[in-house]
């Protein structure tokens, strides 16, 4: 980490989610000097883990990404951290209209859907092909719920199977443009759902070490409290917090470009301030929508204590709803989570980790539901959904309240005041954002943003290649001006 920062950098980047740190990355190799600010003591954003006494330690995001990180690692990174990607082989679904186990792959989904759900092969082949060939230029009008109709009508069944997965992983609705599902969906359905082994820590650690030695300096628990703009340009950061010990409050940083990882949202409205922009486009970033929050449940097993990895798999999708709705999905009444169980094989390099066995239970959650409560309605929510989670998960892992040693939980509050995204949303906003987050260089020249904006740029891999996109504009941008 820095000690001192410059008094000038070609770039800063606000925030070190995963697009922040690869679009960082990226300039850094290009030779531009760059500097990282990250409010929080860690990098990493929603790409982070928690340590507890006793030895524990929490993935808060790593439970599945499509193969294409491999690739992105390999070309953005580097191949020490693309060569650790496995793919997860145990996903698994139980709910009221079936119970199955996938590799989630274009193949094995194939299979299933004609031998289980008896749909005729060409069918699954031409959904498949026109999931596949979807892009930005097709028809926005038509929702996902009209895609399913179209090859699956009246199969409630083939489109939870379809749907729920794609709904975890980046809070789409049946509402939502088909375009955005299409381009998830067949992302993961190509060859199946990725994890990297050595845990978050690792791929982190392994990242900084990348950015240092391509120059980037890193600067921790410093908030940029203001992107600062004069005469419509970018002139730089004030940016608060306490570097290498030594507070600084609101010292101006100058740059000719700055890079916004925070939240969409917040970047225009508050780092920015709406008074830079035109009305219009202020208009515009009011009325994009964010994308919902989540709940966590950590469960630690005591040392000793194993899952059974045939009856739990890696990923399993549950629920005890009669039929897939989106707002179940929301509903504080849970009927839907997804479980991700972690052996000791996730983290092998860690003797300490050798006998360790975790759960994390997630759901979608709204904001509101959770930030409106009294601290005692709140401390009093969290006890219960700590308390049903046990409850439901003792049918995949029996006895479980004796085999924990340690469980905690976060809500939507909890991811506000880690990474302070508007609404804690764990996926950034809606697919209209993206628009906005394109056009900030026009209004504001030297200004970029990248992070989970709509549902293609969100997720892991969508936020690394998104950083890749932000990137080359920065570069574009910095010859320019040169
Ligand atoms: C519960 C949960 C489970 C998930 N599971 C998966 C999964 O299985 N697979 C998957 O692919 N994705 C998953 N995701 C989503 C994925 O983690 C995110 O989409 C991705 O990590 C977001 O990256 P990002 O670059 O947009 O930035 P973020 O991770 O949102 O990070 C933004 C960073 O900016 C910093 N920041 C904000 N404001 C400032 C400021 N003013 N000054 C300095 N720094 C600032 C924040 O502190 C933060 O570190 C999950 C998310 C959640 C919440």
């Amino acid at each position: 980490m820095v000690k001192t920062l410059k008094d000038a950098y070609d770039v800063i980047v606000v925030g070190s989610g995963l697009a922040g740190m690869t679009a960082a990355n990226i300039l850094g190799k290009t030779g531009h000097s760059v500097l990282l600010l990250e409010r929080h003591y860690k990098l990493g954003g929603l790409a982070t883990t928690f340590a507890r006494t006793g030895g524990h330690l929490f993935d808060i995001s790593l439970h599945g990404f499509p193969v294409g990180m491999v690739k992105s690692c390999r070309r953005y990174w580097n191949a020490e951290i693309a060569d650790r990607i496995v793919q997860l082989r145990r996903i698994r679904f139980d709910n009221p209209q079936f119970s199955l186990e996938t590799t989630f792959s274009r193949e094995d989904f194939t299979r299933l859907l004609v031998e289980k759900f008896g749909v005729a092969e060409p069918t699954v082949v031409a959904f498949f092909d026109k999931a596949r060939n979807m892009s930005h230029y097709d028809d926005q009008q038509l929702s996902t719920r009209e895609l399913f109709d179209e090859f699956f009508p009246g199969r409630e069944d083939v489109i939870r199977l379809l749907m729920e997965p794609i709904t975890y992983a980046n809070g789409s609705t049946l509402e939502d443009p088909a375009l955005t599902y299409g381009i998830v969906f067949s992302n993961f359905m190509s060859k199946g759902v990725f994890t990297f082994q050595g845990g978050t820590d690792l791929l982190i650690r392994l990242m900084r070490r990348e950015l240092e030695k391509n120059g980037v300096d890193v600067a921790l628990s410093s908030p940029c409290e203001r992107i600062c703009i004069e005469s419509r340009k970018v002139v730089g950061v004030l940016v608060g917090g306490a570097v290498g010990g030594v507070v600084d409050k609101g010292r101006l940083i100058r740059s000719k470009a700055v890079l916004s990882n925070a939240n969409l949202k917040g970047t225009i409205l508050q780092l920015a301030g709406e008074e830079s922009f035109a009305p219009e486009f202020v208009a515009e970033t009011k009325a994009v929508r964010l994308n919902n929050s989540s709940t966590q449940v950590y469960i630690a097993l005591k040392p000793g204590e194993q899952l059974d990895g045939d009856r739990c798999g890696d990923l399993l999708f549950t629920s005890t709803a009669p039929a897939f709705r989106t707002e179940l999905l929301l509903n504080r009444s849970i009927t839907s989570r997804t479980y991700s169980f972690y052996y000791p094989s996730v983290r092998p390099d860690a003797p300490k980790q050798a006998d360790r066995y975790y759960v994390v239970a997630s759901t979608n959650a709204n904001y509101h539901d959770w930030a409106d409560l009294s601290p005692a309605d709140y401390g009093a929510s969290k006890r219960e959904l700590m308390e049903s989670t046990l409850d439901h998960l003792d049918r995949y892992v029996p006895n479980v309240r004796e085999k924990t040693a340690h469980i905690e939980a976060a809500t939507p509050v909890t991811f506000r005041r880690y990474t302070d995204h508007w609404g804690g949303a764990s996926f950034g906003t809606k697919y209209e954002g993206l628009a906005v987050s394109r056009q900030l260089h026009q209004q504001i020249p030297g200004l970029f943003h990248s992070g989970s904006v709509g549902i293609i740029m969100s997720g892991w891999l969508g936020a690394v290649n998104y950083g890749v996109i932000a990137a080359n504009d920065v570069d574009a941008f910095l010859l320019e001006t040169r």
